[in-house]
């Protein structure tokens, strides 16, 4: 029986890494389907990616030592995150920090919006609620 398995992933490069070509070797020498959620790269700077790795569960393993050794960090998001509605006050303050749009306000009541599937389960509303209304719970 195949083992397919999906982790989403933050990736720090370092300024020497930032042109690396990561996502062509983790297609073709890992053959993971790479789905990227949130990009800030530039050059000579360091940069961020967030992604979505599917594949066999040895080519990720595989993968995640690759990306090691090449000096770029890496972070697995496992977590799930919960939002108390009711203690909500609906200021908006998470919403300028979520990475995926995930959350956020608009019309026609301007009250918060949260959509569990384009969440990363970064954690940054968490630290960015005044009400201590986000919780992230890692998994085991
Ligand atoms: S920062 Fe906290 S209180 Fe404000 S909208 Fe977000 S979850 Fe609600
Ligand atoms: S954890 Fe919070 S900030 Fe991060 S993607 Fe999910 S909703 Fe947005």
């Amino acid at each position: 029986m195949i083992d397919i398995n999906t982790i989403k992933v933050s990736l720090t490069f370092p300024p020497s890494k930032v042109t690396f070509p990561l996502m062509t070797k983790l297609v073709r020498v890992f053959e993971l389907e790479v789905n990227i959620l949130h990009a800030d790269v530039r050059l000579n700077k360091t940069g961020k990616l967030i992604v979505e790795l599917t594949g066999e569960t040895h080519n990720i393993d595989d993968a995640l030592k690759y990306i090691e050794e090449m000096g770029i960090t890496c972070h697995i998001f496992n977590g799930t995150l919960t939002w108390d509605e009711e203690k909500c006050v609906h200021c908006g303050a998470c919403t300028s920090v979520c990475p995926s749009r995930a959350l956020t306000i608009g019309e026609p009541d301007y009250t918060l919006s949260f959509d569990k599937e384009k969440c990363l389960v970064c954690g940054l509303c968490v630290k960015a609620c005044p009400l201590n209304v986000m919780c992230l719970a890692q998994r085991e």
